[in-house]
């Protein structure tokens, strides 16, 4: 893992006022925060800066106003939710540059904290626009991103102000880079990856990265809909991409290459109709699936088979449920599977891995993301993670 600097790195902030780039795009129903993960995930950065006497400024987005003042997605709607996790009063300072700024700073003490106004409603954030990028820099002392999530995108607050001022990851991008280094970038081997979801066009990238960094690669979901009709199996109804058959051909060729496994299952669960516990739901070979059934979650003895693999290897990393979880019983396989998985990673056999909003879901509905070695939450940053690109926001940390 490329080194970068971390809070252990700062000498005495007493006084100092350091500009933190954290996500706080808390869902939001009636004014009230419905989910308030975000803002946990960020608090003990916030905190350790202003207990050591930082003057903290929050940097964050909300929402997507294309660069104008949008009444409905000022950062002020968020204070309240921000204060009750953190514990502590939050002044709301309603620009990010510029006079205001600077009287809030100038009556500001070692320890405060004054959450800035929405970042992207100013065009040059994510232009990443070096003037604008400036501007707030002129303000800080330093500055802290302890936002992966929007580490993906290269704009003033997630990359251009790590060049103009000592950068530092936060403890929670801290975590979460230390975590996704030892899932991909140095992991123990052999090294299973469970690739699943509604489509392989979402995540073709992912897959082609993943065949030359893995021993396995688990295929399910609708895209292994794709995998079998590839290799031509009739899959009746099923959600399938069947104009992909060249992408996965090459797939398959690149990992034999490669000496990685592909797995896809040899039975799976069925309907002709896609609905809870429906009449015509049944269990069959993949080769019996009829014209007008779909496959809508892998079978038991392929699920068995997978619980197998993972019991031979040291690390495993997940993005994408093996099949339909939201509607019972479609997600049998995803439940057995990630219960393997948490408990081969209770018993200290298996590093563990996950993320993609729909894989968090998943295992929460599971009751095993706390049993995981990490969940991560960052949606498209951790996607672009799995397809081996590199984030700009955690580039610029490391130059
Ligand atoms: P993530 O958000 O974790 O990256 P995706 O968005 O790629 O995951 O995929 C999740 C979706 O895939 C779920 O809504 C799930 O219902 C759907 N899905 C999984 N298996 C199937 C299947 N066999 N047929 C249709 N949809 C499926
Ligand atoms: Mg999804």
């Amino acid at each position: 893992m490329p080194a970068f600097r971390t809070l252990d790195d700062l000498g005495d902030v007493r006084g100092k006022v350091a500009l933190v780039r954290v996500d706080l795009n808390l869902p939001m129903v009636d004014g009230r925060a419905t989910d308030l993960t975000r803002a946990r995930a960020v608090a003990p950065t916030i905190l350790e800066l202003a207990e050591a006497g930082a003057k903290v400024l929050l940097l964050a987005h909300y929402g997507r106003p294309k660069g104008e003042r949008h009444s409905t997605l000022s950062t002020s709607y968020l204070q309240g939710a921000i204060e009750g996790v953190l514990g502590r009063k939050l002044m709301y300072i309603s620009e990010v540059s510029g006079p205001v700024v600077e009287q809030t700073l100038a009556i500001f003490g070692p320890g405060d904290i004054g959450l800035l106004e929405n970042t992207r409603f100013w065009p040059g954030e994510e232009a990443n626009d070096p003037a604008f990028a400036a501007a707030i820099a002129a303000h800080g002392d330093f500055y802290v991103n302890d936002a992966f999530s929007a580490s993906h995108r290269a704009h003033a607050s997630t990359e251009g102000l790590a060049h103009l001022l000592p950068a530092y990851a936060g403890r929670a991008m801290e975590a979460e880079l230390k975590a996704l280094d030892k899932a991909l970038g140095n992991p123990q081997a052999p090294v299973a990856a469970v690739v699943g979801g509604a489509k392989v066009s979402t995540k073709l990238a992912v897959l082609e990265h993943l065949v030359g960094k893995v021993q396995h690669l688990i295929i399910g979901g609708g895209m292994a809909n794709t995998f079998l009709a590839a290799r031509g199996v009739d899959v009746g109804k099923s959600l399938c991409e069947h104009e992909l058959k060249a992408q996965v051909e090459a797939i398959m060729d690149a990992a034999e290459a490669a000496g990685c496994t592909v797995h896809l299952p040899y039975d799976v669960v069925v309907a002709t109709e896609f609905a809870a516990n429906p009449p015509s739901l049944r269990t069959c070979n993949v080769h019996e699936v009829e014209a007008d059934e779909m496959i809508l979650d892998i079978g038991p003895q392929a699920t068995e088979a997978l619980a197998d693999v993972l019991k031979t290897c040291r690390t495993l990393v997940w993005n994408g449920p093996l099949g339909a979880f939201e509607t019972p019983p479609f997600d049998a396989a995803t439940m057995a599977l990630a219960k393997t998985a948490a408990a081969l990673t209770r018993e200290g056999s298996l590093v563990s891995v996950a993320g993609g909003g729909d894989t968090v879901a998943a295992l929460n509905h599971a009751g095993v993301a706390d049993d995981f070695t990490y969940v991560s939450t960052a949606g498209g940053a951790f996607l672009e993670w799995m397809e081996g690109r590199e984030l700009p926001g955690v580039a610029a940390l490391v130059a």
